[in-house]
């Protein structure tokens, strides 16, 4: 007897990469640029966002994608400060794929948006191998879950263009070595930027913006 396996992986993740595609073509056509905001559950996405928000609302039309299994609890707090905000919901589903940003972007009126901020599912693994059409990856990791993290999932370490320290307030408190961790992301992402930041006290905060401005500025030209 044979048996017969399928490479379901492979597939999936081709037809999400087509998908992604054509996110990407349709938020260049409404010149948007976008990040996918990746860390563990608890690591301070929603909180970085608010920050960005009250940052670049001035300058920049935003709107933002809130994905988590379940509930609108962040989708809320973003709506509070009167950004255009659409929750995903995956169900279980441990992160987010093109094709639910696809019918995120339906439910936004892209005419109006400058600059795009997707909150992906808490979760350091997979999310990391779905392209969502987004102009950047953005790894946030904070200073609780430990300085080891590079070691146990390289993958998505060396998949963003930045890394963010959040919570570096309680430094004192943790045995995080920051330059040690610096040193173990260089070496699986030599390009990559490492930005600390507390999103609880603000520091580091303007470095993220700048950051963050600047490849917005790129994406233009
Ligand atoms: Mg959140
Ligand atoms: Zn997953």
């Amino acid at each position: 007897m044979t048996v017969k396996v399928l490479n379901i992986s492979e597939d999936i993740l081709g037809a999400n990469k087509q998908r992604a595609e054509e996110n990407r073509q349709r938020l260049g056509k409404h010149d948007i640029f976008s990040i996918d905001l990746l860390a563990s559950p608890g690591a301070g996405k929603t909180s970085l966002i608010l920050q960005t928000i009250n940052s670049l609302k001035d300058e920049f039309r935003l709107a933002v994608i809130e994905g988590d299994i379940a509930s609108k609890i962040d989708a809320l707090k973003i709506e509070h400060h009167g950004i255009p905000v659409v929750q995903i919901n995956t169900g279980g589903g441990c992160h987010l794929d093109a094709n639910m940003i696809h019918m995120a972007l339906d439910n936004l009126s892209l005419e109006k948006v400058d600059v795009l901020i997707i909150e992906n599912v808490g979760n350091l693994v997979c999310t990391a191998d779905f392209k969502l059409g987004e102009d950047k990856k953005v790894l946030i990791l904070s200073v609780p879950e430990g300085d080891d993290k590079p070691h146990k999932y390289p993958l998505i370490f060396s998949q963003v263009e930045a890394v963010l320290v959040n919570k570096i307030d309680v430094l004192p408190h943790f045995d995080f070595d920051l330059s040690d961790f610096s040193k173990t992301v260089y070496e699986l992402n030599p390009d990559v930027s490492i930005i600390p930041v507390s999103c609880k006290t603000g520091e580091g905060i303007e470095l993220w913006v700048k950051w963050l401005k600047d490849q917005i500025k790129t994406s233009e030209s």
